[in-house]
């Protein structure tokens, strides 16, 4: 995406002047330590800024540190190209990863603890032109979403999900982008499963979170554990509900296919724009029109926004581009929205956290009927226009306006059904 807001801009300086504290303590101490020192600091500070990624990144005279937080990148600090490379190999020796550079991509992990709680750290080493980029993640537990509501989803759409849940049989599927929040969403449901008396396993590839009380199954192709026969073994368990991760090829479609004709309920996830692109997805996926309109029962489409920080947000103006997006999407331009502006409750970012942005789709006889006429989904989408179904833009521009989020989080993060990329609008601006 082109061009910071001022806000990220302004965070950028904080993180500057504020952030990389233990780090910069260090190396005003002007220690060069063979140990794992520096890496520790550095791990603490974005450990600390919330971050979920950190990256190293080499160019000809320095190394920049960047850090991924609520899902955005940004740029933290330089650190000459020495120390760059000493933070590297200390990276590499903490995720006991070979120090030589090599020319393909090494991959390591290391537990580090910090206040108590123990990080599960997964190290990426890939060879680049000026030296090894390192990319670390650090893969906390997710939030334990312990009721649906909590993520956003509007008061019908939570209706519509617990009706699925009190019925048998049929799919589930929740829709979106990487990243849009849709393993969160399952696992929430998940965790209102266990506490029922039902019968829930799942079969994942791979396990993302364990959850207590639940039947998780690894998919091991390796030693013969596929999806195909990971699914008739576990029918022959008699279960009630059945998640299936994510549903991205023919095998898993399949799989997902033989659990809902079989009278169980199956929830899975599904890369795909918005809720009536799963119809496209599925087809793509090998399933028939019929095989499609008999089982599916609901889609929950998601994007991941950020979440404004109430202790600092404002009000004012909508910019240019916002205005421009929304008389493209045919929506009213307000004036004035709520803006971010950044206090020490929120690292000086203006957001703090992230909420999910919903459109839940309940097939009924007329979509059923159109499915099995082999109508696209733009067809689908205008029927559901047409009887006033709230979509994911509806659902967003509601948040905006209760000043969970801003106009640009829902156009950075693709809430809308224009055919322009941001980028666009800001060149179409000049
Ligand atoms: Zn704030």
């Amino acid at each position: 995406m082109s061009g910071k807001s001022r806000a990220e801009q302004r965070f950028e300086r904080h993180l500057r002047d504020h952030l990389l504290v233990e780090y910069r303590q260090l190396m005003d101490e002007d220690q060069e330590s063979e140990e794992t020192l520096e890496a520790h600091a550095l791990l603490t500070d974005a450990v600390n800024a919330r971050a979920t990624d950190l990256h190293l990144d080499p160019f000809p005279d320095q190394y920049r540190v960047r850090l991924r937080i609520d899902g955005m990148m940004v740029d933290a600090m330089e650190v000459s190209y020495d120390q760059g490379r000493r933070l590297v190999n200390q990276f590499k020796a903490m995720a006991t990863l070979d120090p030589i550079p090599s020319v393909r991509c090494n991959e390591g992990s290391f537990v580090y603890s910090l206040d108590e709680t123990d990080l599960d750290l997964r190290v990426t080493a890939i060879p680049c032109v000026s030296g090894d980029k390192l990319a670390i993640r650090v893969l906390s537990p997710p939030e334990a979403v312990q009721d649906i509501q909590e993520l956003g989803i509007p008061s019908e759409g939570v209706e519509w999900i617990r009706r699925w849940m009190d019925a048998t049989g049929g799919m589930f599927l929740v829709a979106g982008p990487t990243g849009s929040g849709k393993t969160t969403t399952l696992y929430a449901l998940l965790h209102e499963l266990k506490l029922s008396d039902s019968h829930v396993i799942t079969l994942e590839d791979p396990v993302e979170y364990e959850i207590p009380g639940i039947n998780q199954i690894q998919v091991d192709p390796m030693h013969d554990l596929t999806f195909a026969n990971g699914t008739q073994a576990m029918l022959r368990l008699d279960p009630d509900y059945v998640l299936i991760g994510e549903i991205r090829d023919v095998p898993s479609a399949q799989a997902g296919i033989s659990v809902a004709t079989s009278g169980r309920s199956l929830m899975g996830t599904l890369h795909s724009r918005d809720a009536v692109g799963t119809i496209t997805a599925l087809r793509n996926l090998g399933l028939d029109d019929y095989e499609i309109a008999a089982n599916l029962g609901l889609v929950a489409a998601q994007r991941l926004v950020r979440k404004l920080c109430p202790e600092c947000r404002t009000k004012g103006k909508p910019d240019n581009i916002e205005k421009q997006w929304l008389r493209q999407c045919g929506r009213e331009v307000p004036d004035e929205t709520w803006i971010p502006v950044g206090c020490p409750a929120c690292n000086n970012l203006g957001f703090r956290g992230r909420i999910g942005v919903f459109e839940v789709w309940q097939l009924t006889e007329d979509d059923y009927a159109r499915i099995l006429r082999h109508e696209d989904e733009l067809s689908l989408r205008h029927s559901l226009i047409e009887r006033g179904q709230p979509l994911m833009l509806d659902d967003g521009l509601a948040k905006v306006e209760e000043g969970f989020t801003t106009l640009r989080e829902l156009l950075r993060t693709g809430v809308l059904l224009s055919h322009h990329s941001p980028s666009e609008l800001d060149t179409q601006e000049k």
